[in-house]
């Protein structure tokens, strides 16, 4: 893992794509059984779909095992490494979820995946179904412990505390799949991050990432302003750390992973990352879903990550990204 950081660390450095995509997020649903208000899901036109077994399966297979790449385009074979089955929805509703997953070992011996949830579906049977399935992590979109002081964010419940608890003490001693907590921060909602902080800390949960609010498909949000930010963060912070587990937030990144991102020029996941949409469309990230650099349906992954397309895309980067948090660290709110 420290390897592979290293590698990206250089890659983004010297703005050089990895060879092939390391990293792919496959949009296996974009039904949920929530809607949260602050879910772009309806404003960004999603289609509340799940995608095909068979496409997944194809799709799989492609990134495994794309055509050879000669030393001098990189001399990295590999395929991607990194899945994460999440699109715009609870991956839990669709029906082959644990198909895929195994699809994906029995195609990829030296495949990770992860995925992000609500954690209302995390019940026995799906624990045990996630645990015997060796899934690497487990993201859960929490941002309290009650949802009142955050109307826009998460829906929490009982039962979502009752089942993230469980999975927590259900780990044998290598502690996967990995807990991480993916929380939004919301105005006025202090208080209910630092408890949640405390109930990760007390179940042994693994990271935080603070995610910012993204207010760009929906005017009515409101969020912290940037000095808001910083109080928060300040403030999870040594809760974090009395706790040991990692805090991440992207406004208060370190001086290296700065320097990685061109000081908020270049966007630290497309370097080696690529998003399918439900119809196997390649696209750079889940932001831009609909931006389709080619279908896997019809090419291979090598020809499509190095189309023209995506080398535009690459060099117009900051144009077509302008407003998105994750270029740049500081916000307007
Ligand atoms: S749980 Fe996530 S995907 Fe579902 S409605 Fe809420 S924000 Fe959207
Ligand atoms: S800056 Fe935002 S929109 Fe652009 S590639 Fe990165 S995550 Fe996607």
């Amino acid at each position: 893992m420290i390897k592979d950081r290293i590698i990206k660390f250089f890659r983004c450095l010297f703005n050089t794509p990895s060879p092939i995509p390391v990293e792919a997020q496959i949009e296996i649903t974009n039904k949920c059984n929530f809607s949260c208000n602050m879910c772009p899901r309806e404003n960004m036109n999603v289609p509340l779909t799940n995608m095909d077994f068979g496409l997944f399966k194809e799709v799989v297979r492609k990134l495994s095992t794309p055509p050879p790449i000669t030393p001098l385009q990189g001399g990295d074979a590999e395929g991607v490494r990194d899945f994460i089955l999440t699109g715009w929805g609870e991956p839990l509703l669709h029906p082959d979820f644990f198909e895929m997953v195994d699809f994906i070992k029995s195609t990829n011996n030296s495949a990770r995946i992860r995925f992000t949830t609500n954690g209302s579906l995390l019940d026995r049977d799906f624990r045990n179904r996630i645990l015997e399935s060796n899934i690497n992590q487990v993201s859960i979109s929490m941002d309290g412990l009650d949802s009142s002081n955050h109307i826009d964010g998460h829906v929490e419940s009982g039962s979502i505390i009752e089942n993230v608890t469980a999975l927590a003490a259900e780990r044998n001693s290598n502690k996967i799949p990995q807990i991480v907590f993916q929380s939004t921060m919301h105005c006025n909602n202090l208080k209910g991050l630092k408890n949640l902080i405390e109930f990760g800390g007390r179940i042994g949960i693994d990271r935080i990432n603070l995610v910012r609010l993204d207010v760009r498909n929906n005017k009515g949000l409101k969020r912290p302003s940037m000095d808001e930010e910083q109080h928060i963060y300040r403030e999870l912070q040594n809760i974090a750390e009395n706790f040991n587990i990692p805090i991440s937030f992207i406004n208060k990144q370190g001086i290296l992973l700065q320097m990685a991102g061109h000081f908020d020029r270049l966007c630290l996941r497309t370097i080696d990352h690529i998003y399918v949409n439900v119809n196997g469309d390649v696209t750079p990230c889940c932001n831009l879903r609909e931006m389709k650099m080619g279908s896997l349906t019809k090419g291979d992954i090598k020809e499509i990550w190095n189309n023209k397309m995506f080398r535009n895309f690459r060099a117009y980067q900051l144009r077509v990204c302008r407003g998105c948090d994750a270029l740049k660290r500081r916000h307007h709110h």
